[in-house]
């Protein structure tokens, strides 16, 4: 089972967010955020965007106006991030990409 989380900007109020890999200076637009009852969360992406895999140093930022996560490098700290600030939304069903 897990749940999903919603990313709202604080800035904007776009629900879209992007990974930004550094050093490949490669945008990949997140589609959800999965967060496990293990504790870990999961990110899928839109299909169209490029994901690099091994990608060592990433950001996160506002798809739409470039609100950056400050300080957040990695799936631990976006978690803690997204949990601290951000609605957790509640789904029943299996999802596909599980
Ligand atoms: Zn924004």
């Amino acid at each position: 089972m897990f749940k999903f989380i919603k990313f709202t900007c604080p800035e904007c109020g776009s629900n879209k967010l992007d990974e930004v890999c550094l050093g490949a200076t490669v945008y990949c637009g997140i589609k959800e955020i999965s967060l496990y009852d293990s504790g870990e969360i999961y990110l899928s992406y839109n299909e169209n965007d490029e994901y690099w895999d091994n990608v060592q140093e990433v950001e996160y930022s506002c798809a739409a106006c470039g609100f950056l996560l400050e300080g957040i490098h990695d799936l631990e700290s976006l978690k803690d991030w997204l949990l601290k600030n951000q609605d957790v939304l509640f789904r029943a069903h299996i999802h596909k990409w599980e």
